[in-house]
C-alpha cells in the first residue's frame, strides 16, 4: 500500500523528544506514512520571521495536507505572532477537536467516568481579532459569528458523533444575553440537529453548562461551542479528566488538518527524557484515523491503553500505590511498542472504522450560502465620544444636545451607555463612560424605511455640531424582522 506523506515539525523544548517517541511507536506499528520535516518555532522566530514559520513550509503543508506538530516556544515580547493562530486561520482549520477521557483507576482523577469530546469553533467569535480603541475610556472587540461558520462546526460535530458512535451532541451558548450572535449559533444548531435523528441534541447556557461539565462530566458526550467558550472549557475538560499532559487535539479544515498535544513546550523539562509523549501520541492516533489507517490507529491506541493499565507511567501521572514503574520518555514509548497487538483489560479498547466502512462523509455539504433576504434600512446607531466630567447623571445634558440633530425624517429614539438605555427617562444611578450610542429611526410612523443619504446628512449634522462620532451601525430589517437588539431597559 502506498505511503501517505505527512508534514512533521519537531518544535521546541520537549517537542523533539516527544516527537521521536511518537514516531518510534508509529513506525513499529507499521504506519504507512512518509515524513516531510519542516522547521517551526523559536529558531524561526529568532531568525527574524515574526510568524514563526518559513514561507517554504507552507508549501509542504499545502502538499501533504496533514500536519503533525510538536509544541513550540513563543519568545516573549517582540511582536511574535502566535503560530497556532496563524496556521489555523491561514489553512482554514475551523474545527478544534479535543477528546477528554479519564483512565480511572490507573490515572488519578475526580471523575472516574469521563469520555467527553469538546468541539470548538476555531476561526470566528472574538478571535477574529478586530479590536479598536474608541475613546479615552473604551476599547472594543468585535464578536463575529457567521451562518456558514456555525453550519460548518455544528455539522462537523454531528458528523463526528455519527462516525465515532457517539450518542449525543450538546451546544453551549450564551444566547440569553447575546441574542443575535449566540442566538444564530443556537438556531443553526437546532436546524442541523433535526437532520440527525439518531443523535440526541440539547443545549445549555454556557455558564451552567460549564458548571455541570466540571461537576458531572459523565453526563456529556460531544459538546460543540463557539471559539471563546471552547478555548476555556476544552482546557477545563482536559484538566479534570486527569492531566493536560495526556490530551491530544485535531484542528480540522476542509482540505488540511493539524494534530498536536494540547500542552506547551515545557522548556524546564527539555532534554531530560522525562516528558510524557502521550498528548502528541494520542494526537497522532487521531491523525492515523484521519488518513484512513484505522487498523494502525487501533493497534497504537490499544497498546498505549495497555501500557497505562500496566502502571508504566511518566513522572507527571505517576502515583505511588497505583503506578508500577516510573519511566522516561523513551522507555514509555518502548513499553508501548512492546504491547503492540495487546488490548486493555479494564479500560475500553479503542475501535476505529475506515472511511469505506463509514460511507460518504459528510452526507451533505458542511455549509451553504443562505438565500438573500429582503433587507430594509430602518435607522442607525451613531456612537459618539463625549465627556462632561461626570460618571453619573450626564445623559440628560447629552440627550438635549443630540435631540437638536433631529430632522430630515430621522429622530433620536434613545441613547445607551454600555448598552443600557440612559435617555430619555434614564436613572441618575446608571454609571456612564465617555462612549454613547445614539439610535436614530424614521420619524415617519407610517414608513420605517430610511435612506443612506438621510444617514449621511445626519452624520454631517453631528460633525457640524462638533461631535466626535466614532462609528455607526446601520439598523436593518431582514424579511421584516429586526436584525439588531434592543437597548437594555428599552
Ligand atoms: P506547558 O504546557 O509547556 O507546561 C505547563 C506545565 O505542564 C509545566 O509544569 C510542564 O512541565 C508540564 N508539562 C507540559 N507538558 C508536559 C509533558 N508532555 N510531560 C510532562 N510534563 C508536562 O505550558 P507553559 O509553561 O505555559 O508554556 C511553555 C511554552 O510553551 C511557552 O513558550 C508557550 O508559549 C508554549 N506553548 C505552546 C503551545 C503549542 O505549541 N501548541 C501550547 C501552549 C504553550
Amino acid at each position: 500500500m502506498s505511503k501517505v506523506p505527512i508534514t512533521v515539525a519537531r518544535g521546541d523544548g520537549i517537542g523533539p523528544e516527544i516527537m521521536d517517541a511518537t514516531l518510534h511507536i508509529l513506525k513499529e506499528a507499521g504506519a504507512r506514512i512518509e515524513i516531510e520535516e519542516i522547521e517551526i518555532g523559536e529558531k524561526v522566530y529568532l531568525s527574524g520571521n515574526t510568524a514563526g514559520i518559513a514561507p517554504e513550509s507552507w508549501e509542504s503543508l499545502r502538499r501533504t495536507k496533514v500536519f503533525l506538530k510538536a509544541p513550540i516556544t513563543t519568545p516573549q515580547g517582540g511582536g511574535y505572532k502566535s503560530l497556532n493562530v496563524t496556521v489555523r486561520k491561514t489553512l482554514g482549520l475551523f474545527a478544534n477537536v479535543r477528546p477528554c477521557v479519564s483512565y480511572y483507576p490507573f490515572i488519578k482523577t475526580k471523575h472516574p467516568i469521563m469520555d467527553v469530546v469538546i468541539i470548538r469553533e476555531n476561526e470566528e467569535d472574538t478571535y477574529a481579532g478586530i479590536e479598536h480603541r474608541q475613546t479615552d475610556m473604551v476599547e472594543q472587540c468585535l464578536k463575529l459569528i457567521t451562518r456558514p461558520g456555525c453550519e460548518k462546526i455544528i455539522r462537523y460535530a454531528f458528523e463526528y458523533a455519527v462516525r465515532n458512535n457517539r450518542k449525543r451532541v450538546t451546544a453551549f451558548v450564551k444566547d440569553n444575553i447575546m441574542k443575535q450572535t449566540d442566538g444564530l449559533f443556537h438556531k443553526v444548531f437546532d436546524e442541523i440537529a433535526k437532520e440527525y435523528s439518531s443523535i440526541q441534541a440539547d443545549h445549555w447556557i454556557v455558564d451552567i453548562g460549564a458548571a455541570k461539565l466540571a461537576d458531572t462530566p459523565e453526563n456529556f458526550d460531544v459538546v460543540v461551542m463557539p471559539n471563546l467558550y471552547g478555548d476555556i472549557l476544552s482546557d477545563v475538560a482536559a484538566q479534570i479528566a486527569g492531566s493536560v499532559g495526556l490530551a491530544g487535539s485535531a484542528n480540522i479544515g476542509e482540505n488540511i488538518a493539524m494534530f498536536e498535544a494540547i500542552h506547551g513546550s515545557a522548556p524546564r523539562r527539555a532534554g531530560q527524557n522525562v516528558a510524557n509523549p502521550s498528548g502528541l501520541f494520542l494526537a497522532a492516533v487521531m491523525m492515523l484515523v484521519h488518513i484512513n489507517q484505522p487498523d494502525v490507529a487501533e493497534l497504537c491506541h490499544n497498546a498505549w491503553l495497555k501500557t497505562i493499565e500496566d502502571g508504566i507511567h511518566t513522572y507527571d501521572i505517576y502515583t505511588e500505590g497505583v503506578s508500577k514503574q516510573k519511566v522516561g520518555t523513551k522507555e514509555f514509548a518502548q513499553a508501548v511498542v512492546e504491547r503492540l497487538g495487546q488490548k486493555p483489560e479494564v479500560l475500553k479498547p479503542a475501535e476505529y472504522k475506515s472511511t469505506e466502512e463509514l460511507g460518504q462523509i459528510p452526507q451533505k455539504p458542511l455549509y451553504s450560502a443562505p438565500e438573500p433576504q429582503r433587507k430594509e434600512l430602518v435607522g442607525v446607531d451613531v456612537f459618539v465620544h463625549w465627556w462632561n466630567g461626570k460618571f453619573y447623571g450626564a445623559a440628560e445634558e447629552l440627550g438635549k444636545k443630540i435631540e437638536q440633530l433631529n430632522g430630515d425624517g430621522l429622530k433620536l429614539q434613545m441613547i445607551t451607555n454600555r448598552g443600557t438605555k440612559v435617555y430619555p427617562g434614564g436613572l441618575p444611578d446608571t454609571f456612564c463612560v465617555d462612549h454613547w450610542r445614539c439610535r436614530f429611526i424614521s420619524s415617519n410612523e407610517e414608513n420605517p424605511v430610511v435612506t443612506h443619504e438621510q444617514i449621511i446628512n445626519l452624520l454631517s449634522r453631528f460633525q457640524k455640531a462638533g461631535f466626535d462620532f466614532i462609528k455607526t451601525e446601520n439598523l436593518y430589517y431582514f424579511d421584516g424582522k429586526p436584525g439588531f437588539s434592543l437597548g437594555q431597559g428599552q
